[in-house]
């Protein structure tokens, strides 16, 4: 027997008025239970309403943009009796999800029928937005795939398009211009100091972060991917609960792709309450420019931030533990890096370590000792950048049974964890914690759950770039590693002293070191130091991937004058026919 029912908006929390932003069906639609009907977005998350019902829609009875509660009326639909005993009954219709938590919320609508809201299914569920997930994410649907991600932000991007890269990059221009700017007195140029509208150079920075994470969401949207707010953390392994501004919610799925990333590393012993001292994510909130900044670790994010500081007006001082900035790079691209700095910055301390921050009224007094010698020091902030740390022990992986060390989830060459549906990519699998890493990985195990089951993670270099002044970029083996392995090298180094643009650019600090391997004369590895590395240093990465020797680079016309042709000259060295040095005569 058929009878007409209303379908009216189902308990969400504690919300009011929130906009249906899309309907997604129509009149005359025949709809089964738990078919979405529309969608809703708070300024905190954006959830899918669906059917408490097989039948067919008869009337919609709000409209796009309409704000509702829980309790308005949806739509109107033609329902048989004996689809809604099927439905309810055990055994009868299956609900889409198959999640057998007991925590599964079955959330009591208004007309009494009840909906299961909170229980989501998604053939693949991509926890974390970042350059990993969303890649994943976006892949996996392109492949066919029905995809939910959870991510606790609102907005996409992770952090490296919310504080990380992004933000990063363009703080770094707006420092750049400054020091260029400077930097060109020199040569009969001169510019006015600047007056930076610290307002006006954050909002810049902010539009093109929001930019980035709008068009993200344009991306996911124009792909069906669902996306849901909330901290999830495993509760089997096929479910995530998920903390939602709407409540506690189910989530269960085929497939899992752990994408949650890394946070930054602390240090003990230090006052993080006082806001004063700040990490990588307080840095690029640019609430001030401070006189006097104390950075803590040269690492790349550390010296990156330093550049942006010292741009912008601070006087910079950089402590370092070990006895080398970057240290995973090797020290000859680092040195024409390293002078350049120790003249603009106060001063680059290595080998030294911070023992405590006492928070005065005015200052923080920050005690630095090496082997020599222990000292008090003043500074108005300090940027404590020493690492970052995965966030492998934050979600409850241990319920899915997945393996983690030290915080990292262990994967094997395909990205799969030990529990065979679930992935891991990106800063939370392991070094290096690079963006582009991260991207590649997630669409490697995209492909993988799609049926690509012989894809497999097997890139030859994977390129690292300190976006400092100069840029330092390295890919594939470094020279230190490539001694320790006891590879035999043929090593060709060109130095931009004798490159026409780097003269013309008034930057001729720079090196482009290319390592053979001396039996293939194949190149294994690529660093360089100087203006625009980060940009040159992908004609290495081809290169390498293409298993190209000395001769296929040198050979290869490059324009001139640029700075690219520095490769080609490196590589002209490894094969000994360069006119633009003169190396002795070799016949
Ligand atoms: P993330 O980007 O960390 O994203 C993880 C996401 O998961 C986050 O959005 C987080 O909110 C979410 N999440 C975590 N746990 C949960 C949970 N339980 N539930 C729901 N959501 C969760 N890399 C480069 O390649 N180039 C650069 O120039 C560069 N610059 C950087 C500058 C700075 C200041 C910093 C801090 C990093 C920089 N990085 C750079 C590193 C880069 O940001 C990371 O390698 C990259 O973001 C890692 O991507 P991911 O997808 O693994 O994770």
């Amino acid at each position: 027997m058929k009878k007409e029912i209303t379908i009216n908006v189902p308990d969400i929390g504690d919300f009011e008025k929130i906009p249906v932003i899309e309907i997604l069906v129509q009149p005359g639609e025949t709809i089964t239970k738990d078919d979405s009907l529309i969608v809703l977005e708070s300024d905190k998350a954006t959830m899918e309403v669906p059917s408490p019902e097989n039948g067919r829609v008869t009337k919609i009875l709000l409209k796009t943009d309409d704000s509702v509660s829980k309790g308005d009326a949806i739509l109107h639909m033609e329902i048989t009796e004996s689809d809604t005993m099927e439905a309810d009954q055990p055994g009868g219709t299956p609900p889409k999800t198959t999640s057998s938590d007991s925590s599964t919320k079955n959330v009591k609508a208004e007309n009494s029928q009840t909906v299961i809201i909170s229980d989501i299914h998604a053939e693949v569920v991509v926890l974390g937005s970042g350059p990993g997930g969303y890649t994943a994410a976006f892949r996996a649907a392109d492949l066919g795939k029905n995809v939910l991600i959870i991510e606790r932000y609102t907005e996409l991007g992770g952090v490296c398009l919310n504080v990380g890269c992004i933000p990063s990059k363009a703080l770094l221009h707006a420092a750049k211009v400054i020091t260029d700017a400077q930097d060109i007195r020199a040569h009969g140029i001169i510019f006015q100091d600047p007056k930076i509208d610290i307002g006006e150079l954050k909002s810049w920075k902010n539009e093109v972060v929001a930019n980035l994470t709008k068009g993200l969401k344009t991306l996911a949207k124009k792909r069906n991917v669902n996306i849901l707010t909330g901290i999830g953390k495993f509760s089997s392994e096929n479910t995530l609960s998920v903390t939602t501004p709407l409540g506690e919610k189910t989530v269960s799925f085929d497939y899992a792709i752990i994408a949650a990333g890394s946070s930054s590393a602390k240090l003990s012993g230090i006052p993080y309450e006082d806001p004063r001292v700040i990490d990588s994510t307080g840095a690029l909130k640019l609430d001030d420019i401070p006189k006097n900044l104390l950075v803590v670790g040269g690492g790349i994010i550390g010296l990156e931030m330093a550049a942006v500081y010292h741009g912008l007006g601070s006087k910079v001082t950089i402590a370092e533990l070990t006895d080398g900035l970057i240290p995973e790079a090797d020290r000859d691209l680092i040195t024409p890096l390293q002078n350049i700095i120790e003249k603009r910055y106060n001063s680059v301390r290595l080998k030294t370590k911070v023992e405590n921050i006492a928070a005065k009224q005015k200052k923080l007094a920050v005690t630095l000792s090496n082997s020599n010698s222990k000292v008090v020091e003043n500074f108005d902030k300090v940027l404590v950048s020493i690492g970052r740390t995965p966030n492998g022990d934050k979600i409850d992986a241990k319920a899915a049974g997945v393996e983690t060390k030290r915080g990292f989830v262990l994967t094997d060459n395909q990205m799969r964890t030990n529990v065979p549906h679930i992935f891991a990519i990106g800063d939370i699998v392991g070094q290096p914690m690079l963006a582009h890493k991260a991207s590649h990985e997630g669409k490697l195990c995209a492909e993988i759950i799609a049926g690509n089951d012989k894809a497999e993670f097997d890139s030859m270099g994977i390129p690292s770039v300190a976006y400092t002044d100069p840029e330092v970029a390295w890919v594939g083996m470094t020279e230190k590693v490539a001694k320790e392995q006891k590879i035999p090298l043929k090593k060709s180094v060109f130095p931009w002293a004798a490159s026409g643009r780097a003269q013309a650019s008034a930057r001729k600090e720079g090196i482009t070191k290319l390592l053979f391997n001396r039996d293939t004369q194949k190149l294994i590895g690529a660093g360089i130091v100087g203006i625009n590395a980060g940009e040159l240093i992908s004609e290495a990465v081809l290169a390498i991937e293409m298993g190209a020797d000395s001769e296929d680079i040198g050979l290869t016309i490059h324009p001139h004058p640029t700075l690219a042709e520095t490769i080609l000259f490196s590589a002209e060295i490894a094969e000994e026919t360069i006119t633009d040095l003169y190396l002795g005569k070799k016949i």
